[in-house]
């Protein structure tokens, strides 16, 4: 198979470039090696200012005020303006609206390598052998990606796990976060509602700061935190994911060649929230810009625009974010994160000072 632009991973990143590039009239295909789109896991949550047009489908839970939790217990509450999205949903939107603009998806295609070498790559080739030749190929497989490990990168992440859960007590517009070293060394919990009495509950750990698996810290924290275990009590694990968050931003480089990295598998996600869905986005429109500007013009030289483009835009959220990322890695113990937890969390007014 020839295309123009082979897209590895039908995520925010790999739909949104899809859908762009496949509009100004180049043939796109996009390779998801899952048998369906939306499989990632996620807590869901947008804001409203990125997703202006966002469907009311995919909404959950429309969320108005995040309550963090210090250590202590202690807690404030921030005004803030976002949604609770069902992440499958969302992807499967995504997916739907780029094949409406020609791209053509595969899935159950897993990318195990590029084509060619350094220099002179020509294509992804799929398990079981097939080979697809591109004259772009645009990795968007997410904060384990093959693309980028076989461009040499690799990004510092930390380990996120989830359950999804009924039948618990949770305020629908309410967005809940817990710090607390006990529960969740070097990151936070999150209590996120999703429609009726469900919530999504997560939290990520520093592997430096753990010492047990993700997954005991979540139970533990279900079952025995002082302030959250009454919303949990009788509750329903209804599903269990988890994945790696990239934390330690954006690649060194995220375009070599005539190939470009988006999203997670080029180090969006925010190193402190962890959250990476609009950047995923942004990225993908910036990439899909230079694509579309580079193959009209016969001059794949023009791509490197995709990379200063985003790193005009973003080099300065990445430095601040890697800054607070390397002060809350070294909060060792409760008493001192409780002190700095203003300076380390986006909701604090100190945190942007
Ligand atoms: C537990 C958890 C909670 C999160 N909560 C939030 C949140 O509330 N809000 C937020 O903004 N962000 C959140 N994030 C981060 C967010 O999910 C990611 O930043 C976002 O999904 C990145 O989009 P992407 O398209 O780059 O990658 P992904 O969404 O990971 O998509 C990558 C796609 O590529 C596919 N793929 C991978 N490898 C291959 C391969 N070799 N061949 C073919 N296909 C492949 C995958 O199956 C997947 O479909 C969370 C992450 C985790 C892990």
């Amino acid at each position: 198979m020839n295309v123009d632009v082979a897209i590895v991973g039908a995520g925010p990143a790999g739909s949104t470039v899809a859908g762009i590039v496949a509009s100004a009239g180049l043939k796109v295909a996009v390779f998801e090696k899952e048998k369906e789109i939306g499989r990632s896991p996620c807590a869901g949550y947008v804001g409203c200012i990125d997703f202006p047009d966002i469907s009311r489908k995919v909404i959950q839970s429309k969320v108005d005020s995040m309550k963090t939790f210090f250590p202590s217990g202690k807690c404030m509450s921030f005004l803030i303006n976002g949604f609770n999205v069902d992440r499958g949903l969302f992807d499967k939107e995504l997916a739907l609206s780029a094949a409406k603009c020609g791209a053509v998806f595969h899935l159950n295609s897993d990318v195990v390598d590029l084509i060619g070498k350094k220099d002179n790559y020509s294509g992804v080739r799929i398990r079981g052998g097939r080979k697809i030749n591109a004259r772009v190929v645009v990795g968007c497989d997410g904060a384990s990606s093959v693309v980028s490990r076989v461009l040499g990168l690799r990004n510092d992440s930390v380990t996120s796990i989830q359950y999804d859960i009924s039948n618990c007590k949770v305020d629908p517009g309410v967005n809940e976060i817990f710090f607390d070293l006990d529960y969740a060394p070097g990151c936070y919990v999150w209590v996120f509602p999703s429609g009726g009495n469900s919530a999504r509950v997560g939290l990520a750990v520093r592997s430096h700061l753990a010492g047990k698996t993700a997954l005991e810290y979540l139970d533990a924290f279900i079952s025995g935190h002082p302030v959250a275990s009454n919303k949990f009590k009788n509750c329903l694990k209804t599903k269990l994911s988890a994945g790696p968050i990239p934390v330690g931003g954006l690649h060194e480089r995220i375009c070599e060649d005539n190939i470009l990295l988006v999203g997670d598998s080029a180090g969006m996600a925010d190193p402190v929230t962890g959250a990476g869905i609009s950047y995923s986005m942004l990225g993908g429109r910036l990439a899909s810009q230079a694509i579309i500007k580079a193959i009209k013009a016969d001059d794949l030289s023009l791509l490197t625009e995709y990379e200063q483009r985003f790193r005009r835009i973003m080099d300065r959220h990445y430095q601040k974010s890697l800054t607070k990322r390397k002060l809350m890695d070294s909060l060792t113990d409760n008493r001192s994160l409780e002190q700095n937890l203003p300076q380390v969390w986006v909701t604090f007014k100190e945190y942007w000072m």
